[in-house]
């Protein structure tokens, strides 16, 4: 049985100040640990200080990316070993906004991954297809490439700290969720796969996210389908109020 995840993505939100702020209320409110596990994705700037204030508490954190290289001359950018001191056990990868907006291609995000997993960091591996690969009816190839060359030279142990989230990109901030069936099937197509490659046992504890226009409305149906184990949410965790919603399903 898998634990379900509940990741809040803020993308380029919140000061500092914003940060800490959200963050005591979340603590506040969860002194009873949900069911889910919680994990929030701040901004850089604001990693240290809300891991600070997280340590004791039920919340994980998440970096929203990371460089592939351990150090070096790579003007504005940030390791694995950086992040994980700053406090994340987490480090969302392959995000579409960095696939299309920053040009990170499948080689590059595994890449990514391997450094995560090196770093003692946890990925959660985005994959998605877009409307048009959709319409076309490439999504299961788009999914499967994705999953193959991401993963690719990930050793079993590796997957076991790896968390997949499944992204349709027509989804993403757009309020068209997928619908659960929709959601599901994807989901399935995901856990087949890594049961392939990797072995029943592998698949069946791997923790499957959605994400795209997840809101506290629409969360329960998502996660009454059998393969979706969580929700990775962008808008609706940028307010306090509405991501404690989503942790009550
Ligand atoms: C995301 O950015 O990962 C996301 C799913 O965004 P939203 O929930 O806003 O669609």
């Amino acid at each position: 049985m898998v634990r379900p995840v509940i990741a809040g993505n803020w993308k380029m939100n919140k000061t500092v100040a914003e940060a800490i702020d959200f963050a005591s209320r979340l603590r506040n409110a969860l002194i009873t640990p949900p069911e889910p596990e919680v994990i929030i994705a701040p901004p850089f700037t604001a990693l240290h200080a809300v891991a600070e204030l997280l340590r004791g508490s039920p919340i994980s954190l998440a970096a929203q990316n990371l460089h592939e290289a351990e150090k070096g001359a790579f003007t504005g950018e940030i390791s694995g070993e950086m992040i994980r001191e700053a406090g994340c056990e987490y480090v969302i990868i392959g995000h579409s906004e960095r696939r299309t907006l920053f040009g990170e291609g499948d080689e590059r995000i595994s890449r990514k991954l391997r450094a995560a997993l090196s770093a003692d960091l946890r990925p959660i591996f985005c994959i998605g297809e877009s409307l048009r690969e959709r319409e076309e009816g490439q999504m299961q190839n788009v999914v499967e490439r994705q999953l193959k060359e991401g993963l690719n030279n990930l050793t079993a142990g590796d997957i076991s700290r790896s968390l997949v989230a499944y992204e349709p990109v027509w989804a993403i901030g757009t309020g068209r969720t997928a619908t659960p069936a929709q959601a599901e099937e994807v989901h399935q197509l995901i856990r087949d796969w890594i049961a392939g490659r990797y072995g029943n046992e592998q698949a069946a504890e791997m923790a499957i996210l959605y994400g795209g226009s997840v809101t506290p409305k629409n969360i329960a149906d998502l996660m009454r389908q059998p393969n979706i184990n969580g929700a990775l949410v962008g808008g609706a965790s940028l307010d306090v109020g509405s991501f404690i919603q989503l942790l009550g399903y």
